[in-house]
């Protein structure tokens, strides 16, 4: 396929949601597998509940995700002439006509046909009456009598809606602001868009676009409708079950690249590969194998997907990403900001460990405080820092503190030996001396925490512990 051309609409009456975030990966991904272009539109003509602020979060969340987009971002407020000469267009050519039925009468069409069971719609009354523009008056698009409008959709194969099911819709208000389907047509036509791929809830305006797009003598697009995503219990997905907005996922220290994972996932698929980069996305993503049964959210497996990406990559990257959340945690060393060294050591110790990168930001916190500051978990302590075992720390202090170079390798020489030295079991000392490194019954390998704490700070935790 050649010069394929898709777009990204938003409305921005709130920030980023997932379903939408798959659908721009979904618009972005066969653009680039095609070597065509990705474009973002804002369909902001929605006046009251538009804001700026969304439109920045959105574009902030696209970047975030590395959703890059091609040419200028266009706002549909600022469109509306371009519009208007569609409509004009479609006027001079007989396929719209002027209408003058008030918003009542209109009801009182629709009541009555609902009244004898029939689907309500506008009955077409000014049809031929030849009115031109005036006060109060709409433009309505003047749809075939009879026949089908049949496009075959990517996601759900051939759709079919008989005419008699749709009505000469409002192409323009009384107001002169032309409706969201005619703009939506005007634009996706004048960006050359080739594939429009949207949420299915849009599944009932494409007969609908479809008509003018043939009213105008212009070529359809080809259209692909995702299903929704829904909740684990395949209800209506909602904040309660942990479907939050990109900008949110973010904050909470996810990795784009895991988002944006696990959400193709969610209604593509190539064979059972569950993990892709994101050049596999872009070489296997042809716009085919999209599922038409609806996904259900799995947040373990989004969690999952996360804890993969921070495992495999570079640690000095994930170093980098994580700082950020080490400083909103309010960490430091020693009163000052951590080493970069130091931030990749604590990454490596803990990243198997976290789910997130905020998670593994305060995984570190009980390495960052001094030893008269660390906070035992209770139970821990009154089962691992018994008499005996206090005994033991007592005499490991020292025989750490004959350590010379104080290295992981050098330090679990030292602890094996003292444990076969004196006939003991490594559960007769390891317990007592991960609460007094660590305060609780967690955290990495022994030798490396005591690594990382170094001398002093190693042999003033088991000097407290064992005089606790
Ligand atoms: N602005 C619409 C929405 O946010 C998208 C419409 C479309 O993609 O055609 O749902």
């Amino acid at each position: 396929m050649s010069n394929v051309v898709t777009r990204f609409a938003p409305s921005p009456t709130g920030h980023l949601h997932i379903g939408g975030a798959r659908t721009a990966i979904f618009c972005w991904l066969l653009a680039r597998h095609y070597g065509g272009q990705f474009h973002l539109r804002i369909e902001d003509t929605d006046l009251l509940r538009s804001k700026q602020e969304y439109t920045d979060s959105i574009l902030a969340s696209m970047r975030w995700l590395g959703l890059d987009w091609d040419g200028p971002l266009n706002y549909q407020t600022q469109r509306t002439e371009l519009y208007n000469s569609y409509v004009d267009r479609l006027l001079e050519t007989g396929h719209a006509y002027w209408c003058s039925c008030t918003p009542e009468e209109v009801e009182a069409m629709r009541e009555h046909a609902r009244a004898h069971g029939l689907k309500p719609r506008y009955d077409g009354r000014c049809r031929d009456k030849n009115l031109g523009p005036g006060e109060g008056r709409c433009v309505r698009l003047r749809i075939p009598q009879t026949g089908k409008v049949v496009f075959d959709d990517m996601v759900k194969g051939k759709i079919a809606v008989d005419v008699s099911e749709l009505d000469d819709m409002v192409i323009r208000r009384a107001d002169g602001m032309p409706t969201y389907n005619m703009a939506v047509v005007v634009d996706d036509h004048e960006m050359g868009i080739t594939h429009v791929i949207r949420g299915d809830d849009h599944v009932s305006n494409t007969p609908r676009q479809i008509l003018i797009y043939e009213a105008l003598g212009l070529p359809v697009p080809r259209f692909g409708h995702v299903p929704m995503i829904l909740g684990p219990d395949r209800q209506k997905l909602s904040k309660r079950h942990g479907a939050r907005a990109v900008i949110e996922y973010q904050r909470d220290g996810l990795l784009p690249q895991a988002l944006v994972n696990y959400l193709v996932r969610l209604g593509w698929s190539h064979g059972d590969q569950e993990i892709f980069t994101q050049e596999e996305l872009i070489r296997f993503f042809d716009g085919s194998n999209l599922n038409p049964a609806a996904a259900a959210f799995d947040p373990a497996k989004l969690e999952w997907c996360n804890a993969h990406f921070m495992r495999e990559m570079p640690l000095a990257e994930l170093a980098a990403l994580t700082r950020p959340f080490v400083e909103e945690a309010g960490l430091s060393r020693h009163g000052r900001p951590l080493e970069d060294g130091e931030c990749e050591t604590l990454c490596g110790m803990f990243r198997e460990r976290s789910a997130n990168l905020k998670d593994l930001a305060h995984s570190f916190a009980p390495l960052l405080t001094e030893a008269a500051e660390l906070t035992y978990d209770e139970k821990a302590a009154a089962k691992n820092l018994t008499e005996a075992s206090r005994a033991h720390l007592a005499a490991l202090s020292g025989v750490f503190g004959a350590c010379a170079s104080f290295t992981a390798p050098e330090l679990e020489a030292a602890l094996n030996a003292y444990v076969s030295d004196n006939g003991l079991k490594f559960k007769d000392v390891a317990p007592a001396l991960r609460t007094a490194l660590m305060g609780f019954m967690g955290g990495p390998h022994l030798p490396e925490i005591m690594a990382f704490l170094g001398r002093e700070e190693t042999l003033a935790r088991l000097e407290r512990a064992a005089r606790a």
